[in-house]
């Protein structure tokens, strides 16, 4: 599947699609890495968003498959209602309940999740952790779930925080499901108990869409201090109220952009084979970011 010669026209009747399955999709940066990826390693490949009402989606998946495409990403809100189009899922999506990556192989379409992989590497590669210390995770919505599975991937004590409490229960089951050495729900109404566990934390983690337009999180995660870790799910933009007030009081802040980079790159693989230039997706996605 490589590209013709340099000059020559492209993309050709060759060239082998790639889709992103969003409504809306219009904010994605997916293309942007994915494209420029596939444009260093001379890959015969295009990568498109393609805007699906909920409605639409097995049919689009079906013609996908029909057409020839070699893959496709899923974003919100059609994680959870893909799982029924796939006939095989790999264990992790499985356990996550929700797939964000699919393959067309010769054994049928596979499911797969690769956001918890994603934000696995970008904690490995960002941040300083040890088994067995303490994370807390705000938000039980599709994002913390996969976050969850990632914690617990890298051996840390879970402590879910969610508004509602059986949410977070849930999630903290999860946890331990995915190996997390203890792990519980805390109602985000018992601030003493909430401000106990991010007080006693390595790493707080913000998986609520709070930052997006410049909201603070609530009271207990502004009050970070030296030697702890902010990870801020949220990447646009880059500087959150919360990730602003942990480096104001001496912690480290990291935005999601790792983890986004992170989630394409084992997709990327999944469908190549090869591994993913990680360097050029994050540079391709910061670019976007900085410009607007
Ligand atoms: P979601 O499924 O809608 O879940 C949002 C969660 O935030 C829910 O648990 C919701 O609580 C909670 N929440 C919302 N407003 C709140 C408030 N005022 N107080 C307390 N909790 C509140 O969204 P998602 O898909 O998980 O995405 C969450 C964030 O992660 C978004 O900002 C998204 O951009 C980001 N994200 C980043 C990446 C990445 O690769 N970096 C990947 C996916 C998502 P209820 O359930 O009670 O409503």
């Amino acid at each position: 599947m490589s590209r013709p010669p340099a000059g020559a026209p492209w993309p050709t009747a060759a060239t082998r699609l790639v889709a992103l399955l969003g409504w809306p999709v219009g904010h994605s940066l997916s293309p942007t890495m994915h494209n420029a990826a596939f444009a260093e390693q001379q890959l015969d490949l295009v990568y498109l968003a393609l805007g699906v009402p909920p409605d639409e989606l097995t049919g689009v998946v079906q013609a996908l498959g029909a057409s020839g495409a070699i893959g496709a990403n899923l974003t919100v809100p059609h994680k959870q209602a893909v799982v029924a189009c796939c006939e095989h899922l790999t264990d992790e999506a499985r356990l996550i309940g929700a797939v964000n990556t699919l393959a067309w192989t010769t054994d049928g379409l596979l499911g797969d999740n690769t956001d918890a992989a994603g934000l696995r590497l970008a904690l490995r590669a960002e941040v300083d952790l040890h088994p067995g210390q303490r994370a807390v995770l705000l938000g039980t919505g599709g994002a913390a779930r996969a976050a969850v599975v990632a914690l617990a991937r890298c051996d840390l004590e879970v402590v879910v925080v969610g508004r509602r409490p059986d949410a977070a229960a849930e999630l903290a089951a999860l946890a331990t499901r995915a190996g997390a050495p203890e792990a519980r729900g805390v109602d985000l109404a018992d601030l003493a108990v909430v401000g106990e566990a991010v007080a006693s934390a390595r790493l707080v983690v913000n998986a609520t869409p709070l930052g997006m337009s410049g909201e603070d999180l609530p009271e207990p995660f502004h009050a970070l201090h030296e030697g702890q870790v902010a990870y801020d799910l949220i990447y646009s933009p880059p500087l959150t109220p919360f990730l602003a007030a942990a480096r104001a009081a001496g912690a480290e802040g990291h935005h999601g952009l790792g983890m986004l980079v992170g989630q394409a790159a084992a997709a990327y693989r999944r469908w190549t084979g090869q591994a993913a230039p990680v360097a050029t997706m994050s540079a391709a996605a910061m670019r976007v970011l900085t410009a607007h």
